[in-house]
């Protein structure tokens, strides 16, 4: 396959924009990246992507979310977390059903390919009941994303208000780890990938937090876990170990394993310097924290530090949606407004946390986040021509700034084309769209949360 004609930004160590540039793809790899356009046909009668006037570059990386979420845009708007999380979020994590985690998995995964995300990373933290793993990995399969499943956990935290639903007993969550990396750790051609989720510190037991570093270097496999996300995290953490949550983590050697933290807001210059030394790499989410008002991570400063920093959306019940091409932006805008700085973030910094910046915080580096020779072909073509991301002067100002998410046409994952002049090619999107309507309704109902159709109109937060 030859994408051909376009501006390509490569995002490789010397960041080459070609404009124009050729993509080869043979296989499911990229087997060269050149300037100019080719003529077309090829030699060899390959399939030809005309990507005149458009841009192509690596597919974006969204390293956490909650795909689950997709059923639950709304009824969180507007509340503290702890209310977030008591009145929707943890109810209707209760009641989910194996049909409304495919559902929804489905549906965020396509909204994710539509907006130019060819590898997510899905943090699965409720299991109320079986199979809710596999109706993830399955949407993931079918829809043709590149998926980094994460088996997710709570085995502690009912004195904090989880929900006893929610609640496994480490054994249990031993079990299905184990189950869950050696059914789906490589499948889909290697499309899938599983790592561990200690969910956060107050729901999570001491001795889970070992045996699940064992098991994940027993399997070969990385770990992941909501970090300092709020005060309440550090607080949990010094009143039952008498330190914050990330410096707990390191004293017991959790760090050793590949640990992607997720969030880092609230962080000592003690844990700046731990995540520095350690190589932590930092899941970074503006929209959720903002969303939330979780606070601001201290980016610029990991950046400067060398911490691989990748972006996220986090779960639609505090984002709303999937959408990287809007991350980008308020990546970058958070931290100008937050510093009084408009040099804080620049563009080119928001596009690597979305790509080779993702690539390495995820520990794919070596298999994705750049269009080089030798990597998975996962590209996106867009045309930032016309609204609302034209006229352009410069790609990546436009990609960053200007553009919404629309602009992405064309999709290719592990060499195969899943979204083709904005056409999903994987799976019925009309049908899924019915469904998970369907099922969001159902949701709340069955979780006895009212409806945000039925809340009065609020002038104000009372
Ligand atoms: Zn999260």
């Amino acid at each position: 396959m030859w994408i051909t004609g376009g501006t390509v930004i490569t995002m490789d160590p010397q960041r080459r924009i070609l404009d124009p540039g050729t993509v080869r793809i043979e296989d499911r790899r990229i087997a060269s990246v050149e300037p100019g356009a080719r003529p077309a046909p090829p030699p060899g009668g390959e399939t030809v992507i005309d990507a005149s006037g458009k841009v192509v570059l690596p597919g974006l990386i969204n390293t956490h979310t909650h795909l689950f979420q997709t059923l639950l845009k709304g009824p969180g708007d507007d509340r503290r977390l702890e209310d977030w999380f008591r009145s929707v979020v943890g109810p209707a994590s209760c009641a989910l059903t194996e049909e409304d985690c495919y559902l929804a998995a489905t549906a965020g995964c396509i909204e994710a390919i539509r907006s130019g995300t060819t590898t997510l990373k899905d943090f699965m933290y409720p299991h109320p009941r079986p199979g809710l793993s596999d109706a993830v990995v399955r949407a993931m399969t079918e829809t043709g994303i590149r998926g980094v499943f994460v088996r997710g956990y709570i085995d502690y935290g009912e004195a904090y208000g989880v929900p006893p639903a929610l609640i496994q007993s480490t054994d249990e969550v031993l079990a299905d780890c184990e189950r869950v990396a050696r059914r789906y750790h490589g499948s889909a051609d290697g499309r899938i990938t599983v790592r561990y989720g200690p969910c956060m510190i107050w729901s999570c037991s001491r001795e889970g937090l070992r045996a699940i570093q064992r098991l994940a270097d027993d399997l070969g496999i990385g770990l992941t876990m909501h970090i300092a996300e709020t005060p309440f995290s550090l607080e949990n953490a010094r009143a039952r170990f008498g330190v914050g949550d990330l410096a707990f983590l390191e004293q017991t050697g959790f760090l050793e394993t590949p640990t992607l933290a997720v969030h880092c807001v609230h962080l000592t210059p003690h844990d700046l310097r731990i995540l520095r030394a350690r190589r932590v790499a930092v899941s970074h989410n503006p929209t959720s924290n903002m969303y939330l008002a979780a606070g601001v991570a201290p980016v610029p400063q990991m950046l400067q530090a060398g911490i691989p920093v990748g972006l996220a959306t986090d779960g639609p019940a505090s984002n709303n949606n999937q959408n990287m091409i809007e991350a980008l932006k308020f990546a970058a805008l958070l931290h100008k407004v937050h510093t009084l700085d408009p040099t804080a973030i620049t563009a080119e910094q928001a596009l690597e946390m979305a790509t080779i910046g993702a690539a390495e915080a995820l520990g794919l580096e070596r298999e994705i986040g750049s269009l080089e020779p030798g990597k998975r072909a996962d590209v996106i073509v867009a045309d930032l021509r016309g609204a609302f991301a034209g006229p352009v002067h410069h790609p990546v100002s436009s990609l960053v700034y200007a553009a919404v998410g629309t602009e992405v046409d064309t999709v290719i994952v592990d060499g195969r084309v899943v979204m083709e002049a904005r056409r999903l090619l994987t799976v019925d999107e009309e049908t899924i769209t019915e469904d998970a309507q369907r099922a969001a309704g159902d949701l709340l109902a069955r979780a006895h949360i009212p409806s945000p159709r039925a809340r009065a109109w609020r002038p104000f937060a009372f």
